[in-house]
């Protein structure tokens, strides 16, 4: 028996509603498996400024940081819009993120068999999809300086921003992407600009240095104008895409759709001392408090946090596995309800996944 200590973060919106499944599922993998899973609830976002004041409190950050895991699910909402930026529920997720410094943001892109009418590509393109993207979180453009906008002696303005990497930034990502190819189908594709861009030559320098200690993988280095272009051309072709802030926020954004449904992808933060594990989606606040939205995001989400946050692979299969027979069995929440489908609540979504683990 192994236990572990989680923080619980049901958030705004449609939050509680899809964790109260996550954590039925968490307790039926504990059930099964013979694990003890401590749940400590935290509050950041809107949920945080109602209770205490403030979007998130030094306490949360302390109680985060003394547990194994953090599973999210979103913030915001219109209620909290008109606060100064620094009081919005963003402001706590920004605060939480950097409290953990998760430098990888994990985003596996992969979709089920029964859901692949969802997409707008044609079915012989996406059949088999199944690839992660590992994207740089903490340095690159996003973070470089200098950065502003001046005022010139001409009269004219300029805005501008650096593109920068640091060696070890870009070594400690790669050792990331290599380990999680070795787990997986053995093949790392490097995202940059190296024809235009200096710190794209460093990017492809230390990438290559980093693959000398995983003979097993294959790594091949991409233009990022031509991933995004190979990401709907033939995207069956990626198993891990690696790449840095900026290349890798866009082209998340752009393989996510490729299955179509926003109600179902997970995501990470890892490399920190405390893994965070969050929905792609935010809080839907049109859907909230309706019993209609999709949980199955925040389930993979869960699955995902077993697997790279406390090392439990099995369990993160078992839990991936009761989600793709639920489909299979024709559960759809309305946010996926074709005609022909069993239309559920987001109850009833979780209690047939439960059923099935
Ligand atoms: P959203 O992802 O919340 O919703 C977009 C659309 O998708 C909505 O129509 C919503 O109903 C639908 N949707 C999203 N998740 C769903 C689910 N699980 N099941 C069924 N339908 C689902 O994005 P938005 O509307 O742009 O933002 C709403 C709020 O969420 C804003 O306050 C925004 O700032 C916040 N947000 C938070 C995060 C986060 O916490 N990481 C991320 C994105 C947006």
């Amino acid at each position: 028996m192994s236990e572990f200590d989680i923080s619980i973060m049901p958030g705004d919106g449609i939050g509680p509603e899809i964790m109260e499944q996550a954590l039925g599922v968490l307790d039926k993998i504990a059930k099964k498996f013979s694990h003890k899973f401590n749940y400590k609830t935290v509050y950041i976002g809107g949920c945080s400024i109602d209770k205490f004041g403030k979007p998130i409190t030094d306490e949360t950050i302390a109680t985060v940081l003394s547990t194994d895991a953090l599973l999210f699910s979103s913030v915001g909402g219109e209620k909290w819009d008109n606060l100064a930026q620094d009081m919005r529920p963003e402001a706590g997720l920004l605060a939480i993120r950097k409290a953990i410094l998760g430098y990888a943001n994990l985003r596996p892109i992969k979709i089920f068999p029964s859901m692949e009418s969802f997409s707008t590509l044609k079915p012989e393109v996406i059949s088999g999809i199944d690839m992660i993207i590992v994207r740089e979180l903490v340095s690159g453009i996003y973070f470089g300086e200098p950065k502003g906008v001046v005022s010139l002696p001409d009269g004219t303005r300029k805005g501008f921003n650096t593109m920068a990497y640091k060696d070890y930034e870009i070594e400690r990502i790669a050792k990331i992407a290599f380990d999680l190819a070795q787990k997986r189908g053995k093949k790392v594709t490097s995202v940059d600009k190296a024809n235009v861009l200096d710190v794209s030559t460093l990017w492809r320098d230390v990438v290559s240095e980093v693959h000398k200690d995983y003979s097993d993988v294959e790594l091949e280095f991409m233009y990022v104008d031509n991933a995004a272009m190979q990401l709907v051309r033939n995207p069956s072709q990626f198993d891990v895409i690696l790449a840095g802030n900026l290349f890798g926020d866009i082209l998340s954004d752009e393989a996510s759709m490729i299955t179509g449904s926003l109600g179902m992808l997970p995501s990470a933060a890892i490399g920190g001392d405390v893994g965070m594990f969050e929905p792609v989606h935010g809080s839907a606040p049109d859907i909230a408090g309706k019993g209609i939205a999709n949980p199955i995001g925040q389930i993979i989400t869960t699955a995902m946090m077993l697997r790279y946050g406390l090392n439990l692979e099995t369990e993160a299969e078992a839990v991936e596995k009761a989600v793709a027979d639920t489909l299979k069995a024709g559960y759809r929440t309305a946010d996926i309800f074709r005609e022909s489908n069993k239309k559920v609540s987001t109850a009833q979504m979780g209690e047939a996944i439960i059923e099935r683990i």
